[in-house]
């Protein structure tokens, strides 16, 4: 096995023990919203470890390619956004734009027919801080083939199967604890995080919430 496998299989290990231990031990739902941020800093971490041995991704602020792909999202990824979006000030507005962009893509595959990110605002993420994995990992090494590529960046090795390997990882341990652990399509995913406050309990019981309103993936 090389070192990369290595890594990446004990990477895998460690991030799914540790979230099984944490949701073992905090058996509420606010805990199990507030532990998507953990996955998401370790991917986070992933990328710094990258760039450490030499790696220049070429991601600027500014730059808004990939704002167009259909995101996925764990279901904790869009409670934990849905938690930060509930006290703005601009809520009701924030709630039609997300409808709107829910409606305007349904039966959409194409990404030269889809519109930006609704929480991409004046070419930056207006969610950075919860911003989901999915997001995170999406990190380029050349923008130039970005423009040409459409549904994918090209990655460094490390930073795809290490990203890939903490969300199996975290997907994993949230099953052993019982809990929904499919991805859906962001917008609508937050959409409903946002509108129905039963949500996040019905999820904790074991419901799969999000599966009737998120359109499939593409
Ligand atoms: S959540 Fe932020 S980073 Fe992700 S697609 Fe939307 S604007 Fe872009």
């Amino acid at each position: 096995m090389g070192r990369l496998q290595t890594e990446v299989s004990e990477l895998e290990t460690r991030i799914e023990k540790d979230t099984a231990r944490l949701l073992r031990e905090n058996r509420n739902h606010v805990f199990a919203v507030r532990l998507a941020q953990r996955a998401q800093q370790e991917i986070d971490r992933v990328k710094e470890q990258v760039e450490n041995r030499g790696v220049r991704f070429d991601c600027k602020k500014g730059c808004t390619i990939c704002c167009r792909l259909e995101v996925q999202v764990l279901p904790q990824e869009a409670f934990r956004i849905a938690r930060v979006l509930r006290d703005r000030p601009d809520r009701e507005f924030l709630v039609a734009a997300l409808a709107e962009h829910v409606e305007a893509h349904r039966g959409v595959t194409e990404t030269h027919k889809r519109n930006f990110c609704p929480f991409l605002v004046d070419a930056a993420c207006s969610i950075y801080e919860s911003r989901p994995m999915a997001c995170r990992k999406m990190v380029s090494l050349d923008v130039e083939r970005c423009k040409q590529m459409g549904e994918s960046v090209p990655s460094d090795p490390e930073m795809a199967f290490k990203s890939e390997a903490i969300i199996k990882a975290t997907r994993k341990a949230y099953a052993r604890q019982k809990l929904p652990n499919q991805t859906h399509e962001m917008i609508a995913s937050v959409l409903l995080a946002l509108t129905d406050l039963s949500a996040e309990e019905r999820w904790w019981d074991g419901e799969d919430v999000f599966a009737n309103d998120a359109p499939p993936p593409a």
